[in-house]
């Protein structure tokens, strides 16, 4: 059976989640608050909602306890990327994967028992940075 995921927040990293989800053949429901951001993603995902992921009621109602694994993509409103991962995990959503936008937000990720903690921007520059030096190193 296709596994399930749901993207809430669909920003530059969310949204580009959604692509690769959908390329691997993954049924996805993207969430986002923005009604212009849904609309750009209807064409794209199995299905788009406009919901503010902060809404208990809302998340009930989509239906998201019953995916595979939910990704927070909500980066700059750090407020509503941890109630939102609260709400998830009181819903006992089975994997939960959460952008963390510094390391004080990965902290308090961590303790709500979010299942996976990403960093990407921080992650890209180490990646980046330890390409160049072997580069240099193959170089000398
Ligand atoms: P990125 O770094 O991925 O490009 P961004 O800077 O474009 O992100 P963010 O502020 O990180 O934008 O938010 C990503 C998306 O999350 C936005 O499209 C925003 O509308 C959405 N978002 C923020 N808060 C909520 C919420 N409570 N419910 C649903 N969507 C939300």
């Amino acid at each position: 059976m296709k596994k399930q995921f749901a993207v809430i927040g669909l920003g530059r990293f969310g949204g580009s989640i959604c692509k690769s989800l959908v390329s691997e053949g993954m049924d996805v429901l993207a969430i986002d608050q923005d009604e212009d951001k849904v609309n750009e993603f209807a064409p794209i995902v199995t299905e788009a909602v406009i919901a503010d992921s902060t809404d208990e009621k809302a998340l009930r109602s989509l239906g998201v306890r019953n995916f595979d694994h939910v990704i927070v993509a909500i980066g700059d409103n750090i407020l509503a990327s941890i109630l939102t991962t609260l709400i998830l995990e009181e819903m006992n959503v089975k994997h939960i994967t959460v952008k963390a936008q510094n390391d004080y937000h990965e902290k308090v990720l961590s303790r709500l028992g979010a299942d996976e903690i990403v960093h990407p921007e921080r992650d890209i520059g180490i990646r980046i940075a330890h390409n160049v030096v072997s580069k240099n190193v193959l170089d000398y």
